[in-house]
């Protein structure tokens, strides 16, 4: 899933490729996936691209006054096209959208797998999406201080502070990747109460690890982000691995629908957090 990291990235790479062109068209051929329907995807054609800028995990492509907000999911992408091929009429294989150029350039909206989960949503305000409107801070603001963190962490009071760096309502834009990648900077336990840790020191990982994943992002074309992230991860997805910084066994914990992963000696004093789903079938 595309993170606050990617998103920046996606929103740079289009944002120089859309910025000052006119729109000819949005086929939307996935029904599912589009939220809205006033004004109509119709309402597109014609306009200009002002800026792609980025709200949390979602993309915001602004065409004077209207915003096409995207959220890319689990399994969503943007695939640009030099030359869009022809109109999209039916949903068939992953394409789900396709914004075309007036001149014949533009991006297809894809997403694999069966689940879908993307959305789509044309809107004069992004704050009309209910979403958006109730994100978290965004961790790279300027006004994001350890100040802003200690607040979140105390309103969280004992949740676990995995659950809290993911909950969009308390700070936008990280997910279950970046946040392995945050405790394991941070070396704090994905269990450890959001009250208990140590404020500074979790705020300088997010700080770290997120800048890091955007400039390591910047200047890759959407088609190379994924390897990208997928790559320059340390504890994330590495389930059996070496950690990189000692060398024990990444561990992971399996719940129902995710899994994540961690260093037991870096994060836990050594102990293994047992699964979540093995948990509720013993009880
Ligand atoms: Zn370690």
């Amino acid at each position: 899933m595309p993170e606050l990291p990617e998103v920046t990235a996606l929103a740079a790479d289009l944002g120089s490729r859309l910025t000052g062109r006119v729109i000819e068209r949005l086929d939307v051929v996935s029904f599912a996936a589009l939220k809205t329907f006033d004004p109509p995807v119709s309402a597109l054609t014609d306009r200009t691209v002002t800026a792609v800028g980025r709200r949390g995990k979602y993309l915001d492509i602004v065409a004077t006054d209207l915003h096409l907000v995207v959220h890319l999911a689990r399994a969503g992408w943007v695939r640009w096209r030099a030359q869009a091929p022809q109109p999209l009429r039916s949903a068939k294989g992953p394409i789900a959208a396709r914004l075309v150029l007036d001149d014949g350039s533009g991006f297809d909206l894809t997403e694999a797998g069966t689940k879908k989960s993307m959305t789509i949503h044309l809107v004069r305000d992004p704050d009309e999406i209910e979403r958006v409107a109730t994100l978290g801070p965004d961790p790279l603001a300027a006004d994001f201080t350890v100040d802003s963190l200690a607040d979140i962490l105390a309103a969280a009071g004992r949740s676990r502070v995995k659950g809290v760096l993911r909950d969009q309502r308390r700070v936008a834009g990280i997910g279950n990747a970046y946040s392995d990648e945050i405790l394991h900077v941070a070396r704090l336990s994905p269990f450890a109460p959001a009250d208990s840790v140590d404020v500074r020191s979790l705020f300088d990982a997010i700080q770290s690890t997120l800048r890091d994943a955007i400039a390591r992002a910047e200047g890759h074309a959407a088609s190379e982000l994924k390897g990208e992230k997928k790559s320059n991860m340390r504890v994330h997805g590495r389930f059996h691995e070496a950690c990189p910084v000692c060398g024990d066994t990444i561990q992971q914990v399996i719940y129902a629908d995710s899994t994540f992963q961690y260093c037991p000696t870096c994060q836990t004093g050594g102990t293994k957090l047992s699964d979540r789903v093995l948990d509720r079938l013993l009880k």
